[in-house]
């Protein structure tokens, strides 16, 4: 059974609900997850609450020996870390340890605490009167987390909360669990208190308590879009605050000047790299002019070459996540199909091997933006090819989309790159970069209906999102009283 991490301790939780586990590549159920009961939620909180004060006052030196202990556990150890995420979500090895490693330039980032929450000083900002401002950890937070990077996405919040003095529970995705209990373990060995990070398996019903709870005061939460909106609504009606990233469907733009080689290359990576289960993943590719064809073909010799298995051994792409999963993305592919879009590459017959839930890479033409591959989100390895005349043609397509995750354009033009830039409506822009995800010191999130709230994640709105600022305005008397004054003050 995998279980809850509460208390410093593993806690099978008191409901008898559980989910099944899947190895995607087999098909095999490896194990089952505990389903939180209310009860269940409710001890992780309180054992949250518990220790937030002590944690909270706890010296910034000493949270700081903590992370860096957590990074240099987290470096030597990081190919277990990769074999559990394969194991339970599918991608290939080599993807996992990048996930990994992404995470882990938050660890660094947050490493740093000391220095991006220094507050200012004002001396005699009104006569022998002093201002100073402080950032203080806001409680106990909850990262609600979606099964495509159960490493990474965790990562992008939990070291900055932890290291901001907040306590954290982290609420998995069913689908891929064990990596956060492997974390929480992690986390106990570099000497972090018990109950400063909790892990809480479950599904609505855990996320449901984590939402509702008065001790929770911030949420952290990625996955769909529908989901995204219910947890900023709910949370946010709680009296929280709330960042909730959504879904995507991102888009690339080729221009007539784009190195075809380098857009090929890069629309495969994006397309199919993570089975596309990315939300990053570029899913529709709008070529200017008379390139399609041309870019098309290359396309397809590359796409010919990749190789779909068991992301344990050598190969390009591994399974989809589930086999509902799987089977809802073969649905979409017959959709395009039904609905008249040229079908140039067909993933359905994929075989990786063994029960694995197989779609191998698949690549439509002609797609109009009525079509339903393009206008849901596919979350599997479907790249859609939507030709447009011009640049302004396909700017508005884009910014016509409910969704603004990231973007790319591929030029040798720096004025049309630098105009797209300015004119495209979405949170992360690529220029001939497919997936052009910040950097642990930047700042993640989407656009429209990619995000609810108005706070990115990690970076410098990472760092305020897990604390509060307090304005101190300070006099220390002379002798003298002075003085009854009702008027509002000014300053002098
Ligand atoms: P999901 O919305 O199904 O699940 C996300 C989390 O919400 C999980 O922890 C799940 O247990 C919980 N959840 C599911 N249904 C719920 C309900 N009815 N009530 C309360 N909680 C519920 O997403 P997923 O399938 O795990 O992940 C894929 C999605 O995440 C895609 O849409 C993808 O684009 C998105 N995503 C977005 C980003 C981003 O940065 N914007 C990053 C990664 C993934």
């Amino acid at each position: 059974m995998i279980q809850h991490w509460i208390d410093g301790k593993p806690a099978p939780g008191t409901g008898d609900r559980t989910a099944p586990v899947t190895n995607p590549a087999t098909g095999a159920v490896t194990g089952r997850v505990a389903l939180a009961s209310a009860e269940d939620a409710a001890a992780a909180i309180a054992s949250a609450a518990a220790a937030f004060p002590a944690w909270r006052d706890t010296s910034l030196a000493r949270r700081t020996r903590v992370l860096f202990a957590f990074r240099e556990l987290l470096n030597a150890r990081k190919h277990e870390l990769a074999e559990i995420i394969t194991a339970e979500h599918g991608k290939v090895l080599s993807d996992a340890l990048g996930e990994v490693s992404r995470g882990q330039e938050v660890v660094e980032f947050a490493c740093g605490i000391p220095h991006l929450i220094k507050g200012e000083y004002t001396e005699n900002a009104s006569t022998r009167v002093d201002v100073s401002s402080v950032r203080q950890p806001v409680g106990p937070v909850a990262v609600i987390s979606p099964f495509n990077f159960p490493v990474m996405v965790p990562m992008w919040f939990f070291p900055i909360a932890i290291a901001a003095g907040d306590t954290v529970v982290l609420k998995p995705s069913e689908k891929d669990p064990s990596a956060a209990l492997w974390l929480a373990e992690l986390w106990a060995e570099a000497g972090l208190p018990d109950g400063v990070f909790t892990v809480l398996q479950g599904d609505k019903v855990a996320v449901d308590a984590l939402l509702t709870s008065p001790d929770i005061k911030a949420v952290s939460f990625v996955g769909s879009t529908p989901i995204a909106r219910y947890v900023y609504e709910t949370g946010t009606a709680h009296g929280k605050r709330v960042q909730a990233l959504g879904g995507a469907k991102n888009h690339m733009l080729v221009l007539p000047d784009a190195d075809l080689d380098l857009a090929a290359d890069a629309a495969v990576n994006a397309g199919y790299g993570s089975a596309g289960e990315r939300c990053m993943a570029i899913s529709a590719l709008v070529a200017v002019g008379d390139i399609a064809d041309a870019l098309i073909e290359k396309i397809v010799e590359r796409t010919a070459t990749l190789r779909v298995g068991d992301g344990t051994t050598d190969v390009d792409m591994g399974p989809l996540v589930t086999r509902e999963h799987r089977d809802r993305v073969a649905a979409f592919v017959d959709a395009g199909v039904a609905q008249g879009a040229r079908l140039v590459v067909d993933g359905r017959t994929a075989d990786g091997g063994g029960d694995g839930f197989w779609l191998g890479p698949t690549l439509f033409d002609r797609v109009t933006p009525e079509m339903s591959i393009y206008t849901e989100e596919i979350f599997g390895p479907v790249l859609s090819v939507l030709r447009v005349r011009t640049y302004e043609e396909g700017l508005k397509l884009i910014n016509s989309n409910p969704y603004g995750n990231g973007t790319a354009v591929f030029t040798r033009d720096g004025g049309a790159a630098r105009r797209f830039q300015n004119e495209v409506e979405a949170g992360m822009v690529g220029i001939n970069v497919p997936i052009p995800v910040p950097m642990a010191y930047y700042s993640f999130g989407g656009w429209k209906s990619s995000l609810f709230g108005d706070t990115h994640a990690h970076g410098l709105e990472g760092v305020r999102f897990f604390t509060r600022n307090k304005v101190v305005t300070a006099r220390w008397p002379d002798p003298s009283h002075g003085g009854l004054n009702l008027g509002f003050p000014e300053n002098a």
